[in-house]
């Protein structure tokens, strides 16, 4: 607890990013400190329980969910923003505040049936990781959890993902 606590001191708000009165969370530092990296990463990894893969949603939960999957002994998989993958199994698009995006998932790299844990840095409205789950879903993965370093409650991410299980080591 002492150590989430450090982690929560590392996190930088930073007003009006990327937009007016939106208070960012930058977890940059978080990451550039050796001990705070791992110990995200150990504990995001304690939670992947039957999963046998993680999948990291781009970009910084690449960072996060490489790691956590080392630690657990997994392999891990990107989501992606549209455009960049050669060869796409599927394609989700899901509303932001102003306008849309688009998240795709390599092919050929998860199989039906694969238990899933799913990594961002941070929870916010839910739609990017709704939007990640749907994609595993749709080529009949089955997703054991999604697992964050901060969760910003006030914006109920959690409701967009129904009854799966959320686990997040720090909230504000
Ligand atoms: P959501 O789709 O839940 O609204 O937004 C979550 C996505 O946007 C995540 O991929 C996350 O990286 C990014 N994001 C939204 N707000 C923040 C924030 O305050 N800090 C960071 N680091 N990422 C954010």
């Amino acid at each position: 607890a002492e150590d989430l606590l450090r982690i929560a001191d590392l996190i930088r708000p930073v007003p009006d990013h990327p937009e007016p009165g939106v208070l960012f969370r930058d977890i940059t530092p978080v990451l550039a400190d050796g001990g705070a990296f791992a110990t995200v990463a150990t504990e995001l990894a304690a939670h992947t329980g039957e999963a046998e893969l993680v999948v990291g949603v781009e970009a910084r939960g690449f960072l996060l969910g490489a790691a956590v999957a080392l630690v657990a002994g997994l392999g891990t998989v990107p989501v992606r923003k549209a455009g960049k993958l050669p060869v796409v199994a599927a394609s989700r698009s899901y509303d932001l505040e102003y306008g849309s995006a688009t998240l795709e998932l390599p092919a050929g790299v998860v199989e039906p049936g694969t238990r899933i844990y799913v990594v961002d840095d941070v929870l916010a409205t839910g739609g990017t990781a709704a939007a990640a789950c749907a994609l595993l879903t749709d080529v009949g993965a089955e997703i054991v959890g999604f697992g964050t370093l901060l969760e910003l409650t006030a914006l109920q991410g959690r409701a967009k993902l129904g009854d799966l299980r959320v686990d997040a080591l720090l909230s504000a």
